[in-house]
This record gives structure tokens, sequence and C-alpha cells, in this order.
């Protein structure tokens, strides 16, 4: 399935620059980092150029982004109190949300037609170190003051899932700030 960097950008490449620019600032690469980075100091102002070695749609990670995005990083919270420390695992998560709430706010302002929409985001364990590891998780997110819920008995929200026999039913629920947990049976 081809993602809106493959197939709604119509301009996939520039040519190359002839003679000399100037700029306050030079961005090497036009991913996401890129073009946010550009259009942040844009909008503050600044005067930037975007340089990108290749074509949008085919080069980087990101053409090929589900889109997902959350503050629940793939290391785990009691992960980064370990790498970390406290404060800086707190701070990694509170970026996140920030980030999230800037991106929400960029998608209104420019009414950029993408389907933003807020979701309650799930862990599941499928064993007991995995339980162990989500419990651990539940209580340093509640004491950092962000919204974690531990569930038991859920049922998989993805019907049919051939791991639904072994799973040990547990679950994070991270809501999204003015989301509602969806009622389980
Ligand atoms: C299949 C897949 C699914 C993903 N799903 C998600 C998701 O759901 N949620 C999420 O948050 N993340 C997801 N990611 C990760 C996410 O896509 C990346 O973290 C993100 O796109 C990285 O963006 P970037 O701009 O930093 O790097 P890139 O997208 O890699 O961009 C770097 C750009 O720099 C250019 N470049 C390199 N060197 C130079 C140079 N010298 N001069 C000029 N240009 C240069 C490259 O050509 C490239 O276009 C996924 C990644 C993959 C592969």
């Amino acid at each position: 399935m081809a993602t809106s960097w493959q197939k709604d950008i119509k301009e996939k490449a520039r040519a190359p620059l002839k003679g000399n620019l100037e700029a306050e600032v030079i961005i090497l690469g036009g991913g996401i980092t890129g073009t946010v980075s550009a259009y942040l100091l844009a909008n503050e102002g600044k005067r930037v150029i975007l340089l990108e070695a290749e074509t949008f749609d085919k080069k980087g990670a990101t053409p090929d982004t589900t889109a997902f995005i959350t503050h629940v990083i793939d290391t785990a919270l009691p992960e980064l109190v370990k790498l970390f420390g406290r404060e800086k695992a707190k701070g990694v998560w509170e970026a996140g949300k920030q980030a999230v709430e800037k991106i929400e706010d960029i998608v209104k302002k420019e009414k950029i037609d993408c389907e933003f929409t807020r979701v309650p985001q799930y862990e599941y364990a499928l064993s007991k170190g995995e339980l162990k590891e989500i419990k651990e998780e539940v209580k340093l997110a509640k004491e950092f003051g962000f919204e974690a819920e531990l569930r038991t008995g859920a049922p998989l929200l993805f019907a049919g899932h051939n791991l639904t026999q072994k799973l040990k039913q547990v679950n994070i629920f991270v809501p999204s700030e003015g989301i509602e947990p969806p009622s389980l049976p």
C-alpha cells in the first residue's frame, strides 16, 4: 500500500541548485524531521533552505511510515529510567506528548486533510515477563502524572487474531486527553 508520501506528493524532486543561495539555516534531509524543522523555523521568520539528496518518495524512512504517533515510545518507561534516570525518562514522554500536540496544531492550522484522529492505545502482555514489564510501566506512568490504567480480562480489539488463546489479556490503556476508554465486555 502506498503512503501519502509516495502517492500524494506531486513534485517528487526538484532540479539541482544553480549558483549560490544564502540562508540563515540549511537543513539536510527532506524526511519528516527535516521538513517539520524547516516548517517551524520558516514560521519563526528564518530563511531556510531544505536540501534533499534523493526524491521525497523513495529514500529514507519517512515514505514508509504508518504515521502512528504516540508518546509511548518503543523503549519501555522502566528501561528509560534505567538508562537516563527518572527526570529524563519523564521528559522523553512529555516531549512526545508535546510533539503530538504540535502535530495536531499544525494539522488544524494548515487544514491538512490527513484524517488525524486521537485514539486509545493498548499494550498487550503475551507472557508473565511482559505482564511484569507492563505493570512496572503503568506504575511509573502514573507516578509521572500520565494517564495509564492496567486492565485484566480485556479481549483483543482485533477479532480473529490467532494469538488470542495465548494472550494473558492484560493490557495497559493509555488514553489520549479527551478520549474516553471504550467499554469492553
Ligand atoms: C515501515 C515503517 C513504519 C514506520 N512506522 C512509524 C510509525 O507508525 N510511527 C512513527 O513515529 N515512526 C514510524 N516509523 C519510523 C519513522 O518513519 C522514522 O523515524 C522517521 O520517518 C525518520 O524521519 P527522518 O526525517 O529523521 O529520516 P528519513 O525519513 O530517513 O529522512 C532522511 C532524509 O535525508 C536524506 N539525506 C540523507 N543524507 C543526505 C544528505 N547528505 N544531503 C541531503 N539529504 C540527505 C535522505 O535521502 C532522506 O530523505 C516507521 C518506519 C518504517 C520504515
